[in-house]
């Protein structure tokens, strides 16, 4: 009965202090540290890590959520021994997000289905649980918010925003060209983020193209300029890995293999 009461009592305070995992879990976490014949070190070690734990994890998850990932990709899902022409050194060192803390760009290029996405989101990902926080956004996506900002005179505030992600992840550029006006805008966003925050951006097309992409040369080559100043650039070549995995499930026919 006395337990229970005291119980109650260090429930109400661990409320207080706004420890809820202890506040909710208090006497099954005791009654475990006595089972286990722990110290009072040990009982008061084991208590707080769950605690720690579960705002970590509270952390990730929300983190993830405003992200606004597509899917769920992982690097530990990607199959390198399909991709070749990508050397998995060079993914572990990006996994490590030592870029992101120092500011600097990824670009992933190569043509449709060769896993850029997939690797974008697997190192969102990782960046998130590194505490970093990310915004995924689609290129047309992105120009549209930018055009539509413009057009209303919000344009400062959408950039202040856009500049507030340690690392904003832009996919799929070169799927269609952006207007000479709304490349500037675009610029301007490269130009706030330049050396503070990093960009990862997704590119089916090859540098080459990026005037072709961007209307306008000039503005191309300023944009590329501030980009590639701190980048890490991934090229990738190869199949689909979409359309090997359906010729492996003999969904196109032996005569597309
Ligand atoms: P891209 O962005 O280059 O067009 P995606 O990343 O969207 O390609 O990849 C297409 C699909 O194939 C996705 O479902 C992705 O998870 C998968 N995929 C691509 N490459 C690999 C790989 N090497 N290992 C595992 N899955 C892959
Ligand atoms: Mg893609």
């Amino acid at each position: 009965m006395r337990t229970r009461a005291t119980d109650e009592r260090l429930s109400q305070m661990a409320a207080r202090l706004r420890l809820v995992y202890m506040r909710d879990h208090l006497t099954e976490m005791l009654e475990a540290a006595s089972g286990a014949k722990m110290t009072p070190r040990e009982t008061l070690e084991y208590v707080l890590s769950k605690e720690v734990d579960q705002r970590e994890s509270n952390r990730i998850k929300l983190s993830t959520m405003a992200a606004h990932f597509p899917r769920a990709c992982t690097l530990e899902s990607f199959d390198f021994s399909a991709q070749p022409s990508l050397d998995p050194g060079v993914i572990r060192e990006l996994a490590k997000m030592e870029w992101v803390d120092s500011g600097e760009n990824v670009l992933f290029l190569g043509p449709p289905g060769v896993g850029k996405t997939h690797l974008a989101i697997a190192l969102g990902r990782r960046a998130v649980q590194k505490g970093q926080n990310v915004l995924f956004i689609s290129a047309s996506h992105l120009m549209a918010g930018l055009q539509k900002a413009n057009k209303e005179g919000t344009l400062n505030e959408k950039l202040s925003s856009l500049y507030k992600p340690k690392l904003l992840i832009i996919d799929e550029v070169g799927y269609l060209p952006f207007s000479a006006q709304t490349s500037n805008l675009f610029f301007q966003l490269v130009s706030r983020r330049y050396e503070h925050k990093s960009i990862l951006i997704t590119c089916n097309r090859s540098l080459n193209d990026w005037g072709m992409i961007f209307g306008d040369p000039t503005v191309a080559a300023a944009i590329l300029d501030r980009l590639l100043h701190h980048c890490t650039p991934v090229t990738i070549v190869g199949d689909s890995y979409r359309i090997r995995e359906a010729q492996k499930l003999k969904l196109l026919g032996d005569h597309n293999a």
